[in-house]
């Protein structure tokens, strides 16, 4: 991939002559705008000659492109709200393409769909940690609602600022700001990414071939198989898009990346891709009740949405278990975290902090911590850490010098106003922390389904065989699959869970083609 001086990727000259056959040339002066923070969308512009400056919402400049450069991140692919403005600081002749050719463009045009596609994740990054850019926050730290609003903002790697206050004339927090200015007052998560754009609104009853319930890697590669084979696929998530696997700081061991990868960026990555076969990715709405049918499922969501469909793919995964602390809500989200990315690595650097778990998922969270400069230890119940965690890690463990503690499990938290102090454990003892991440196993997503679906006693949903259904990952209903983590027997890995979710696409071929014609 070539680089310009500014490390912004280039195009070569047959892709620019290319954008050009098929987008619209244009010239603009010194001092146009091309799109500014709040604009609902923008073309993808490739700049043949001149220059542009990208600015923050205060006018701040962020960085510049020049000929051959491009401009766009991930929200020209997702449709969501403009974060900055583009402003030209040396004439400028350019392409404009349309957003939907250009997606057809990334379709069908391997090397164009790897630069664009990694260039705008690495900007969306970039983003990230841009003071002052995206949404504003405002609410106290004591504000629940606020704090749940921050998550929420982290888990959907939208750029944010949060302000720790009550906001102003006795408003109820959280209120959050959108590039633009426009304010929501107590909005929900899906009120605010709605207003970003980025929230497909999704019509009271959908009709599709084929629902994916889940956004984690499982669900994704189901919605990525099913689209791109021609079903009509709907995929709808709760939460963010990434599932577990979007909240991993690194995964070591996906095939084909020897140097490991971001969650965040595989998963952001297997998004894009999914949109760009055309599957619709929903969120946040949430599967409540499912109610099987003859040929038909209607999935039921929360605010009275329903999806009926011939097919289902339950990829719901799992949830972290929490401690059994009284007052541990008090610190989540300020110094209780349960994923280990770069935002919560940029505040532990130089603080103590321990990782609560024995698992391999513990290991990862407390060697990219220690390598981002925290003092780490681990805390974990069992004897022995080779039981549960895997030779590799346990080295890289002493490798960036994390103390381990055998035999610990956490008895009280010490702190005020979110912010913890110190943690005692069973044994007595009391142990300076300024946060903690726990990885303390997990817990199916599956209440939802009642007794729709025959589950383990564990709550994880029963296929093949075990469920007395015709297909390896069909449950006990024809016509229902489940993938990933959240299916009985699964292995507990991202890469299991893209296989199972790519497989079950195969089981739901199957299964239309032998429906009865009427039922097609
Ligand atoms: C911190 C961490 C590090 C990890 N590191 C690795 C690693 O290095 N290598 C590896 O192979 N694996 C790793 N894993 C495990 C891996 O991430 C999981 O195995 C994988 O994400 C499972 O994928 P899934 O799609 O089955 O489920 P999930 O990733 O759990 O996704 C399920 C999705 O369904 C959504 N959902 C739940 N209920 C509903 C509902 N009712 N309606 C709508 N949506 C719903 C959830 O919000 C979630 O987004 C790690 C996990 C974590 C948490």
């Amino acid at each position: 991939m070539a680089a310009s001086a500014s490390g912004s990727p280039s195009l070569s000259p047959s892709q620019l002559a290319m954008l050009a056959g098929v987008g619209e040339e244009r010239t603009a002066g010194v001092g146009d705008v091309l799109y500014r923070v709040g604009d609902a969308t923008y073309p993808f512009i490739a700049i043949q000659e001149g220059e542009v400056a990208v600015l923050d919402a205060a006018g701040n400049e962020l960085v510049r492109h020049g000929a051959s450069g491009f401009l766009g991140e991930l929200n020209l692919l997702s449709g969501q709200t403009v974060f900055v403005t583009v402003v030209v600081t040396r004439p400028l002749r350019y392409v404009a393409v349309d957003r939907d050719v250009l997606r057809g463009l990334l379709f069908e045009d391997g090397p164009l769909s790897d630069l664009v596609l990694t260039t705008f994740m690495s900007r969306r990054a970039a983003l990230q940690r841009v003071e002052g850019l995206g949404i504003e926050i405002v609410g106290p730290r004591s504000s629940g609602a606020t704090m749940r609003m921050l998550d929420f903002a982290r888990a959907n790697r939208l750029p944010f600022t949060w302000h720790d206050e009550s906001p102003s004339g006795g408003e109820e927090a959280p209120l959050v700001r959108l590039p633009g200015g426009a304010e929501l007052k107590q909005p929900s998560s899906g009120d605010v990414l709605r207003a970003l754009g980025v929230g497909r609104e999704l019509e009271r009853r959908e009709e599709v071939d084929l629902l994916v319930v889940g956004g984690g890697p499982a669900g994704l590669a189901a919605a990525v198989y099913g689209a791109s084979e021609g079903l009509d696929t709907l995929l709808v998530e709760g939460t963010a898009l990434g599932g577990q696997a979007g909240s991993s700081s690194r995964i070591e061991n996906y095939l084909g990346f020897p140097a490991g990868i971001s969650g965040a960026e595989l998963t952001s990555r297997a998004v894009s891709q999914a949109r760009k076969f055309g599957a619709r990715p929903a969120t946040p709405y949430r599967a409540v009740a499912l109610d099987p049918g003859d040929g038909r499922h209607v999935v039921h969501l929360e605010e009275g949405h329903e999806v009926v469909a011939r097919a289902v793919v339950l990829a719901t995964g799992a949830e972290y278990r929490r401690l059994p602390l009284a007052d541990l809500s008090a610190y989540e989200g300020t110094s209780v975290f349960y994923a280990a990315g770069p935002p919560e690595a940029q505040v532990c650097g130089a603080a103590r902090v321990a990782v609560v778990g024995g698992g391999n998922s513990a290991g990862q969270a407390a060697v990219w911590l220690a390598r981002g400069g925290a003092l780490v230890t681990l805390l974990h119940r069992r004897g022995y850490l080779r039981e549960t965690m895997s030779d590799y890690l346990i080295q890289e463990l002493e490798r960036y010098g994390v103390a381990v503690r055998d035999r610990s499990e956490i008895a009280e938290l010490h702190g005020e106003g979110g912010r913890l102090e110190a943690v005692t454990l069973t044994d007595g003892n009391r142990l300076p922390f300024s946060f903690l991440f726990l990885f303390l196993g997990a817990r199916p997503c599956t209440e939802w389904v009642g007794d729709t679906v025959a589950r383990h006693d564990d709550g994880f949903v029963l296929t093949g065989d075990a469920a007395g259904a015709a297909y390896l990952l069909e449950t006990s209903v024809p016509g229902i699959f489940a993938a990933g983590d959240v299916r009985s027997g699964s292995t507990k890995r991202c890469a299991a869970a893209v296989g199972e979710g790519s497989m079950a696409v195969q089981f739901v071929h199957e299964h239309l083609a032998a429906q009865p014609a009427g039922a097609r």
